[in-house]
Formats: C-alpha cells, structure tokens, sequence
C-alpha cells in the first residue's frame, strides 16, 4: 500500500462527488435506482410455499408476520443462531424451553439444517418450523397457542422406493453420483458403510470404472425426502471388483457381504470422517507447513469442514481425550488391543472421556483447527506396538467373517433379487443411450 496515492485518489474523488454539477447527475443517477428497489421489494414474495413441508398451514395470526429464514452453519447451534436474530435473551429462552421437551438440541441438529422462525410485527415469537436433515421427515414446529410456545414433532407419511442407479466414474465417486442426479449422502454411505473398509477410494478408481446401486429412497408427494437402505453396491474397475450386499442375518445382525456372503467388516475402517479428499499422506520424511522444518508425518490429514462428526475407526477403549498440550491440540487416542491403537486430532469438540469403551462408527468429537494446524482436517493415526504405520495400508490382506451356511441360500436369493434390479436399470440405460444403438 502507498498511502500518498490513496490519499490523492481520496481526495480527488471528493473533489469531483462535491462539486454542484456531480452532485446532481449523481441524484439523478440514483433516482431510477431507488424506484427499482422499492418495486423490488413490492415485487418479492412473501412467502414461499415450496419451502414448507405440505401440511403447515399458512399462518393467520397477525397480519403482516416477519419470516426469517436461516441456515445452521458450521459448528452452530440453533441457540446460538437463535441469539444472532432479533429476539431478547427472554425470547430466545422462552423458544428453546419449548423446544427441550421434543427435540435433543445438541444431538438432533446439525449444520446446514434450515428453520424460519415468524414474528408478528410486535416482534413477538408466533412460530418456529425446524427441519432437521437427520430426519427430515420429522420436522419440529413451535406454535403460539394461548399466549405460550408449544412445541411438536410432525411426522411426514413417506413413500419408500426400491431404485436402481448406474453410474461411470470420471475422476472421482462423489461427482459420477452426482451426475447421476443423486446426493452426497448416498456416496457417503457407499465410501462409509458398504465399501468403508474394503474399497480405498483415494487410490483404486480409475476413468470409466462403473458402479451399479440398489438403494431405497424416500419420498413425500412426489418429492425426494431423502435415502434410505444401500441394499447392493456393485463396483466394477480397473484396480477393484467389489460386491456389497446388504443382508440382516437370521440373529438379526445387519451388515454388508460379498458376493459369497463374507463380511466387507474390518477391524478399521478406511476413513474416520466422510471422505472428502485427504491433504497429506503418511510420510516419514516432510517438511512441515507450521513448523518450517523437516519432520516425519506419522499419519493421514483427511480434508474435512469444521464441525464435521469423527467416529471410532474400529470399537475399543478410549485411553486420551481433550487437550492435549502439544501439537495434536483436542485429541482422542482408542485402544483397540491385539497392539493397536489410533489418534484423531485437532478437533473442535471431544465427545467422549478417558475410560469409555466405543464401538466402530461412534462419534468422537468434531473436526477443528487445534495444535499444530493451518486449517480444520482431521489427523488420523493408526498404531502398532508404540509405532505408527500407514492408516492407509491398515486393512490390506484382512478377510471379514462368513456368514453362517444356513443363512446362505437366504443370502444368495437376496442377492440375485437385487443384481437383477441392477441389470433391469442397466438395459434401460442400454436402449436410452445414442451411442450403444449404433454399435447394435
Ligand atoms: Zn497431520
């Protein structure tokens, strides 16, 4: 920066916005502004029906309410959100008890989940309707009645259906899924609970691999809510060829297995966060961003936005939680046994305590910035005897348990129910294509 020439500018500029003939062509300029933005305003909807969940009434309370709409951003809460509208700390108190009664504010939301909150132009509180992405079906709604805020869940009626989709992998999972009109939720569950442990997805896809899925999804009145069930995931690559066939065995237990009914569960699980990329790989000799200087990097960073959930990448005892001191900031170390433990660090939130015994897939904290970070990711190690080892290479050779042999023949009818979905979708996507008739 030169201040001299900024204050040139600065004062050129009020030279010339002051002088009597600027002045009025700069009015004049604004005039038509202001008429387009006041029509703006006459123009704009009030409310927007497509945004609420059917079975809202429209409101008849008072005769001009406010509607706020907002989003819960990354490590919000819907108090902390609530205190940045225009409502006294009374009123922020007075929603939240309502609230309380049907809706677990810490457990049930989440980021990005929506609400509007309506107020009468006293700018008293007269309804709030939450949609938590969790479960969306079940949208909490908090209504005056009789002076008090009464809080309720509704429940959507929803419509379950059994589809078929096909995807071709370009560079990675995520968009091919996308570009078939589906939702990141679906390839989380797919590089999660299908493939979570068997597939590595950072590694093994390759252009023009194709992924075949059965899954349910939910729908409200013709509108997609959101997906249910993966019931088979079929990967066919260059690097990889993995079934997934999601089956309830005759104890009960649900889980995905190959094609011959063999577990697709491992010890650990690939990623401890949603898959979203991962910023640096175990290296025993990196120069280090913070620190300046050559320094091993014993473990993984997973790209990953403040706030998202870390789980247990395989069930064990939690032997450390909360600050650490040194550069792993707020961290979780799980003992696993056999020798094996793993570290989760940096995060913004510890959800657990030193003692307490998790499960594969139990949340452990949120991802953050703390310690020796330049941004929120999460750093991943995986342990043996006291030395750090590759996370990435952790479940290699691993083979998961069989299914029992009287749950078999059950097995095998499953699955060939669902791959013949899958070929019935794929000779759809055989007629449609331009390309494909021609070869004919
Ligand atoms: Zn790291």
């Amino acid at each position: 920066m030169f201040p001299d020439e900024n204050e040139t500018l600065r004062q050129r500029l009020v030279r010339r916005f002051t002088s009597p003939n600027s002045r009025f062509w700069l009015l004049a300029a604004c005039l038509p502004l202001l008429t387009v933005l006041r029509l703006g305003v006459l123009w704009h909807p009030v409310q927007d029906p497509a945004d609420l969940p059917a079975d809202l009434e429209p409101l008849t309370v008072a005769p001009e309410p406010r509607r706020l709409r907002r989003t819960l951003g990354d490590d919000d809460s819907i108090y902390q959100s609530l205190k940045r509208q225009p409502l006294s700390e009374t009123q922020v108190v007075e929603l939240i008890e309502a609230i309380k009664p049907v809706f677990n504010l810490r457990g049930d939301s989440r980021p990005l989940d929506r609400y509007t909150l309506v107020l009468d132009p006293a700018g008293e509180v007269q309804r709030f309707e939450y949609l938590p992405l969790r479960e969306p079906e079940r949208p909490l709604v908090v209504e005056r009645q009789e002076g008090r805020l009464v809080g309720r869940r509704n429940v959507l009626p929803l419509e379950k259906r059994t589809e078929a989709i096909e995807v071709r992998i370009v560079d990675n999972m995520s968009n091919a899924i996308e570009n078939a009109g589906e939702g990141q939720e679906l390839t989380d569950q797919i590089a999660d609970e299908v493939f979570g442990s068997v597939i590595n997805f950072t590694k093994d896809l390759r252009r023009g691999d194709r992924l075949g899925i059965v899954c349910e999804k939910f729908y409200q009145n013709g509108h997609f809510i959101r997906y249910g069930q993966v019931l088979l995931a079929k990967y066919n690559g260059a690097e990889v060829a993995q079934v997934g066939v999601y089956y309830k065995d005759p104890e009960g237990r649900k889980s995905y297995y190959d094609g011959q009914g063999n577990s697709l569960k491992r010890m650990f699980m690939n990623y401890p966060v949603p898959l979203r990329g991962i910023n640096s790989h175990f290296n025993a000799a990196r120069f280090h961003p913070v620190l300046k200087m050559t320094r091993p990097h014993l473990g993984t960073d997973y790209a990953a936005r403040q706030g998202t959930l870390v789980w247990a990448s395989a069930g064990g005892k939690v032997v450390r939680a909360g600050w650490d001191g040194g550069g792993y900031g707020n961290m979780v170390e799980v003992d696993h046994g056999s020798g094996y433990r793993t570290r989760y660090g940096h995060l913004s939130k510890v959800s657990v305590r030193t003692g307490q015994r998790v499960d594969q897939k139990t949340p452990l904290g949120l991802v953050g910035a703390t310690g020796l970070a330049t941004g929120p990711h999460l750093h991943f190690e995986v342990i043996k005897n006291g030395k750090q080892i590759n996370p990435e290479k952790v479940n290699h050779d691993a083979l998961g348990a069989p299914l029992p042999k009287n749950a078999l023949a059950d097995f095998a009818a499953q699955r060939d129910q669902y791959l013949s979905l899958l070929a019935g979708s794929t000779q759809v996507a055989a007629h449609l294509s331009p390309s494909v008739s021609v070869a004919e």
